[in-house]
Formats: C-alpha cells, sequence, structure tokens
C-alpha cells in the first residue's frame, strides 16, 4: 500500500514539473482503413429535395488511433463477413446503399501490425449497421458511447450491444486520455446519442472525424437534413457545433461516407502524423 502511494506521488511530482500550458500529448499517428464502398439508390435520402432519383458513390471508413496509452479504434464499419459477398449487401429501402467491402477490417490491422487484442478502447460514431459491424472483434476494448444511444431501444427492443461489452457511458463531451489528443464530441440527432471525433495530431494538427454528423460535404455546405434523421433540430444544432469546433481549433472536417474526400485522402498502411 505504502509503495504504491510513493509511486503515485512519483508520478504526479512528474506532471507537475511539466511546463504549465504545454502538456504533454500522447497521440502518435491515426490511421484511415477502408471499412466499406458502395452505391446508394438515391441520394435525395440525405438532402430531401435535392438530387432525386441520383445514385452516388458511397465509402465508409474507420480510423485508428495510435496513443501512448494504448490504440484507440473510431468507428468498425460494415461487417467484415459482407467481404465474402460477390453482389455486397442490399439494403431493406432500395434508396439506401448497397455496401461491399473490398477489404476486411482484419486483414488491414494485419497489414499495419496490430492484433485486435491489442485496441484497448474504441468508440463508434453511433449504431447504425454501417458503423457497428465489427464492434465483437474487439470483446475487451472498452467501448465509449452516449448513454442516450447504448439505451436508445433497436429493432424488436433489442438492445444495442452485448450487455457483456465493456462500456463507459458518456453524457457529453469526453477527452478519451486526459491530455486533449482525442475528444469524443457529442452531436446527437442523425441518433439520439450521436457523435463524432476532434483529433489533435502532432504534424497534421486538428481534425474532426464527422461520424454521419453530416453524410457528404454537399449536404454540409447547405446543412441538409436527412429525412431519416431521429431529431432535425438536434442535427442542425450538432452541424453548428462542428462548425464552431472547426473554427476554434482551426481543424479540418473528414466527412466519414465522402467517397470524393476519402479519395485525397491517405489509406492504411500509410498514416498522419
Ligand atoms: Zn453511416
Amino acid at each position: 500500500m505504502k509503495r504504491s502511494v510513493g509511486f503515485a506521488a512519483l508520478l504526479l511530482a512528474g506532471v507537475l514539473s511539466a511546463s504549465p500550458g504545454h502538456a504533454q500529448s500522447g497521440i502518435e499517428k491515426l490511421y484511415i482503413l477502408n471499412c466499406g464502398e458502395g452505391v446508394a439508390g438515391d441520394i435525395s435520402r440525405w438532402s430531401p429535395g435535392v438530387n432525386e432519383g441520383k445514385s452516388m458513390d458511397f465509402v465508409d471508413n474507420c480510423y485508428l488511433i495510435k496513443h501512448a496509452q494504448g490504440w484507440f479504434l473510431w468507428d468498425t464499419g460494415i461487417p467484415d463477413a459482407v467481404a465474402a459477398m460477390p453482389e455486397g449487401l442490399a439494403p431493406a429501402d432500395p434508396k439506401a446503399v448497397t455496401w461491399r467491402r473490398p477489404k476486411t477490417l482484419a486483414a488491414q490491422l494485419e497489414q499495419i501490425g496490430v492484433k485486435p487484442s491489442d485496441v484497448k478502447a474504441m468508440a463508434v460514431s453511433h449504431t447504425h449497421p454501417d458503423h457497428i459491424g465489427n464492434v465483437e472483434m474487439f470483446p475487451t476494448a472498452v467501448l465509449y458511447v452516449q448513454k442516450a444511444e447504448y439505451e436508445w431501444p433497436g429493432a424488436n427492443n433489442q438492445p444495442r450491444f452485448k450487455k457483456e461489452h465493456p462500456v463507459t457511458l458518456l453524457e457529453g463531451d469526453r477527452d478519451v486520455f486526459g491530455d486533449g489528443s482525442v475528444t469524443i464530441l457529442s452531436t446527437p440527432g442523425h441518433t439520439p446519442g450521436h457523435q463524432s471525433l476532434l483529433v489533435k495530431l502532432p504534424k497534421t494538427g486538428e481534425i474532426v472525424l464527422s461520424g454521419d454528423a453530416v453524410h457528404f460535404k454537399s449536404n454540409w455546405d447547405n446543412r441538409g437534413v436527412p429525412a431519416i434523421n431521429f431529431s432535425k433540430d438536434e442535427t442542425l444544432a450538432s452541424m453548428q457545433k462542428v462548425a464552431d469546433t472547426l473554427t476554434k481549433e482551426k481543424a479540418q472536417l473528414w466527412i466519414n461516407h465522402d467517397k470524393a474526400q476519402r479519395d485525397t485522402l491517405k489509406m492504411a498502411p500509410e498514416f498522419y502524423d
């Protein structure tokens, strides 16, 4: 007991000796993983009245962050099982997205030398199937999720996650590692407990990962709210929160499903530091 107190005091002394205002950040790099590619049947589903009947290519990303305290995964994408379906996974609503999995999440982790058990913490933007498809590939990783999303009843009143999966339930924003490098932003509206992620990389700088607070750039520019969203008012308030964060942090906005933007970004095994 005495020994552990001594160790804690030593740690505290180390923290206090760091110069104030220049706290050491432990974030090292970020990988963008291909977590799905698809075709939307009718993109007016996401922007009512605009581009009716027009189809569009969609992408789906996951993001893996290396932090001194461990690996952190943001979103898990389309289930890896879809990789074995040559025609892809067709949606119930023909206006929605037919998803394919050109590469599995497991194969991409292996390529960069990360085992699923190395991922100690994870978060999903929300509980739609194109974001939670591989949560149980990481059964021991602590899942950061908004309480409102966790408790939102699924189809047939099913829970959104396995009861035994370790979780940290949030009610608002959360600085994941305590050094300001990775911050979950509560951005409800698309779903009751939707969230986005602010990342501060040493060289690349500040980035907001949208989740589905917005689906593609034209929708962001026009503040379009998909008809399927849980709350239009909350969606618009969350878009404003993201916009304010971009200004305050001088951050870039990386829109998860925007193919044109993803085509300009480096994919794993390349990374951003
Ligand atoms: Zn989505």
